[in-house]
């Protein structure tokens, strides 16, 4: 099976996005806040976020976890596992927490909850993409890239079945049948 992806927001959208939010969190972030990445899908949001904070004077450490939430195909479970779990002393630290999209919203719960129980005295939250038409439990991050319609989306780190993470653009996926 061949497959497309149409174009959402391109290299260059998303890039201007990612220096205006550093920009815009800029004000409200310490000087050595702890940004923690929720792989795979925030590999490339964290890689480049944290440059962008760095042109701007502040010098971010950079953690990781790997969050799972269990569910058939493309849908969430609300059900959500730590597969790995970041490694930092988070006492007395501010978190800028990043995900690739907020959809149901249980995965940002969940790791709110467990970092503000290892101790972290701020955790702000920022996410590429946003679903709010989706939403299953409460939550608004602090800051946003883009608030999209309820599509499934891949790129930029984001994937489908593991395929298009490499894309420097987001985009939707349509199934394409016969030759390339
Ligand atoms: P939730 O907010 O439902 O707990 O989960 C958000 C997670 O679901 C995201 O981090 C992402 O991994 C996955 N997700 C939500 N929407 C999409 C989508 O359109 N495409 C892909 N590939 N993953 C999605
Ligand atoms: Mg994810």
């Amino acid at each position: 099976m061949n497959h497309q992806v149409t174009i959402l927001f391109t290299e260059t959208q998303i890039q201007e996005r990612i220096s205006a939010m550093a920009k815009e969190m800029a004000p409200h972030l310490d000087r050595e806040p702890v940004l923690i990445g929720v792989l795979k899908g925030a590999l490339i949001l964290t890689a480049d976020l944290m440059r962008a904070l760095s042109r701007l004077g502040i010098k971010p450490f950079v953690d990781f976890m790997v969050l799972s939430s269990y569910g058939k195909g493309t849908t969430s479970s609300g059900q959500v596992q730590v597969r790995m779990d970041q490694t930092m002393d988070l006492t007395g630290r501010q978190v800028l927490l990043l995900d690739d999209i907020l959809d149901s919203g249980n995965t940002l719960a969940f790791a709110v909850r467990r970092l503000r129980d290892k101790g972290a005295t701020q955790i702000l939250t920022c996410v590429l993409l946003d679903k709010p038409a989706r939403r299953e439990v409460p939550f608004a991050a602090d800051f946003v890239g883009f608030t999209i319609p309820d599509a499934f989306v891949v790129g930029y780190g984001i994937d489908y079945a593991e395929h298009h993470r490499e894309l420097p653009h987001v985009g939707v996926r349509l199934e394409t049948h016969g030759k390339e």
